[in-house]
C-alpha cells in the first residue's frame, strides 16, 4: 500500500470518529458506554442492561456524594459516555454543574433518574435553599422501582436494538424489589411500636421514615456539607433521652464522631444507649460482598435495624 493511500484511509477513520456513536466509542466493541455516578444506580443499571453495556461507576463504597468533587480522569470517562445515570435532585451537588455542561454538549445523554420522578412523591429538603427535594430516593424501595422504569426507558430509547432484554431484566428485577420491599416491612412488624425511632449520622432516611413507619432523626442535615454543632448534637441526645432510644446507628461514609458524641451527652443525662451498627446510607459495600448490592444493602440496614431495635 502506497503511504498517500494509507494516509487517505486513516483520514477517513478519524473523520468517523467525530461522528460519535457507539460504536466509535473508546473501547469500539459497538456496545453502549454508560456511566452511573453512584453505586445504588450502578447496581441498578448492570441488572437492567447486564453485559449489553459497558458500565463505569463512578463513586465507590465509603465515598460521600454530597461532597465528592469529580477528577480530571472522571471528567473525561463521563464526556466519553453515551449515557450517564446520575441520582439528581443535587445529590451530587459538586458534580451538578459537569453534568449539565456535558448534557448541554450534545453528544452524551444525561439522565439525572430524581428529576424524573412525580415531584408529588418526594419529601421536601430545603426549598428556601433552592433545593426543593430529599435527594435519598433509594431509600424507599417503591421508589427505587420507578426509578429502575426510568433507566429502562433511556437504555431503550438510546439502544433499541436490546430492547427486548433491557425491558425483560427490568420486569425480572422489579419484581425482586417488590419482594424486598415486602421484605423490609415484614421485618419493621418485629419492632414494638415506640421503639420504632432511627437516630442516624446524617438525614439520609427521610423516606426510609415515610415507607417503613420510622421517626427519624438525624445529627446533621439532609446534606453532609455541613458540619453539625454543639447544639444539634444535644437536641438530639434530649431526644434519645425523652425516647428512652435503645440504639444509634452510624453510616459508612460518615465520621462515627458525631454519633459518639450524642451518646456521650446521652451519658452525661444519666441513660444509656448503644450504637447499633452500621447502616449503609450515600454508598453501598464493596463489590463482591452481599452489601454491595441494592438489595443486600437495604436487608442489611433492616436486619441490623431490627436486632437493634426489637429488644428480647
Ligand atoms: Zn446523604
Amino acid at each position: 500500500m502506497r503511504l498517500p493511500t494509507l494516509i487517505l484511509i486513516i483520514t477517513m477513520l478519524l473523520a468517523g470518529c467525530s461522528q460519535a456513536g457507539p460504536a466509535d466509542r473508546p473501547t469500539g466493541d459497538g456496545r453502549l458506554q454508560v456511566v452511573a455516578t453512584t453505586q445504588h444506580i450502578a447496581d441498578a443499571v448492570a441488572n437492567i442492561a447486564g453485559d449489553a453495556i459497558v458500565l463505569t461507576s463512578l463513586l465507590g463504597p465509603g465515598i460521600d456524594p454530597h461532597t465528592y468533587v469529580a477528577t480530571e480522569g472522571d471528567i473525561q470517562t463521563l464526556q466519553d459516555a453515551d449515557l450517564i445515570v446520575a441520582n439528581g435532585l443535587l445529590l451530587e451537588a459538586r458534580m451538578a454543574r459537569i453534568l449539565e455542561q456535558i448534557g448541554q454538549g450534545g453528544t452524551t445523554r444525561v439522565v439525572a433518574v430524581g428529576d424524573r420522578l412525580d415531584p408529588s412523591t418526594l419529601l421536601n429538603w430545603e426549598p428556601e435553599a433552592g433545593l426543593p427535594h430529599d435527594p435519598h430516593i433509594w431509600n424507599d424501595v417503591r421508589l427505587w422501582i420507578q426509578v429502575v422504569g426510568v433507566i429502562r426507558e433511556a437504555l431503550v430509547e438510546l439502544d433499541p436494538a436490546n430492547a427486548a432484554t433491557y425491558t425483560a431484566n427490568a420486569t425480572r428485577y422489579t419484581t425482586e424489589l417488590e419482594a424486598l420491599h415486602r421484605y423490609t416491612l415484614a421485618q419493621v412488624e418485629r419492632i414494638p411500636q415506640e421503639r420504632r425511632v432511627l437516630v442516624t449520622a446524617h438525614d439520609a432516611f427521610s423516606y426510609y421514615g415515610r415507607a417503613y413507619g420510622f421517626q427519624v432523626e438525624a445529627v446533621q442535615g439532609i446534606s453532609t456539607q455541613a458540619e453539625a454543632s454543639a447544639a444539634d448534637i444535644q437536641a438530639l441526645a434530649d431526644v434519645v433521652t425523652a425516647r428512652r432510644v435503645p440504639a444509634m446507628f452510624v453510616e459508612t461514609t460518615i465520621s462515627p464522631r458525631t454519633i459518639e458524641a450524642v451518646q456521650e451527652a446521652v451519658r452525661a443525662a444519666g441513660h444509656s444507649v448503644a450504637i447499633g451498627g452500621a447502616l449503609f446510607a450515600d454508598a453501598m459495600g464493596a463489590p463482591g460482598t452481599p452489601e454491595g448490592t441494592y438489595v443486600g444493602m437495604m436487608r442489611h440496614n433492616i436486619d441490623t435495624i431490627v436486632a437493634a431495635l426489637a429488644g428480647t
